[in-house]
């Protein structure tokens, strides 16, 4: 068989796997488990099956319908264990694709979105994973809710019975450097210590899902237990 891109890739996801190490020993939390998310929206679908094929089973995705097919390629080739997680904004009529994918959804920004995704699960007759999605950064055009919101809002997500929701996510600026990261990471973590301290979505809520591949060493000094990686992975 051609190596094709799977040599590149494994020495990837080493490399990404070996700074969490270190990121986890720096802070102490050598004990911890981060979960990678391999992003995929600018992955060739061969590299996507070589990461695969190395035993990953977590995959994401930022736009709803890519979602939904590269779900579907994949499984053609037999990647039925994969989980895939909506990473991006995702619109209320775009709902139901990413549900049939079976995805959890990180990206929560809204009380009608919620409602959407329940009222949709419903139908489905399934309980879904969501996290909520918080504007940790203060960037007018970045998605996600206010922080002042990020504890009511949880709250009102664990009324609706069909969804689950399992942490809080959020994105750092993009070009905002790494102290402004830190600092918004330590927000995220803040915050899901003040949801848990409410008693909010009891032991399941639980998860930070931050860092991307400019950042991710940072995120999980700073508490991150999942992790999005996109260009590092699949450079
Ligand atoms: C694209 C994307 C990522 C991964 O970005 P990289 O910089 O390529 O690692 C993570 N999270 C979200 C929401 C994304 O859209």
């Amino acid at each position: 068989m051609a190596s094709g891109p799977k040599a590149r890739i494994a020495a990837n996801l080493a490399t990404v796997r070996q700074r969490i190490a270190e990121s986890l020993a720096r802070s102490g939390r050598s004990d911890q488990d981060v979960k990678i998310i391999a992003v995929t929206k600018s992955a060739e679908l061969d590299a996507i099956r070589a990461l695969v094929e190395l035993g990953h089973t977590d995959l994401g995705e930022s736009r709803a319908i890519q979602l939904a097919e590269r779900a579907e390629q994949l499984q053609a080739t037999g990647g039925a264990a994969v989980q895939w997680h909506m990473v991006g904004h995702l619109q209320r009529n775009k709902v139901r694709p990413v549900l049939e994918a079976g995805a959890v959804i990180h990206s929560v920004d809204s009380l009608r979105l919620a409602e959407e995704l329940n009222h949709r699960c419903e139908q489905m007759g399934i309980v879904s994973d969501v996290l909520l999605q918080v504007n940790c950064s203060q960037e007018s055009q970045k998605f996600g809710v206010a922080v002042g919101a990020a504890v009511h809002l949880p709250e009102l997500i664990c009324t609706l019975r069909q969804l689950r929701l399992v942490g809080l996510m959020t994105m750092a600026a993009i070009d905002g450097g790494t102290d402004a990261a830190r600092r918004s990471f330590g927000r995220l973590r803040e915050l899901l210590e003040d949801v848990r301290h409410e008693g909010i979505g009891g032991e399941a809520m639980r998860h930070l899902s931050m860092g991307m591949s400019q950042d991710y060493p940072i995120a999980v000094e700073e508490g991150a237990t999942i992790i999005r990686i996109g260009t590092a992975l699949f450079q």
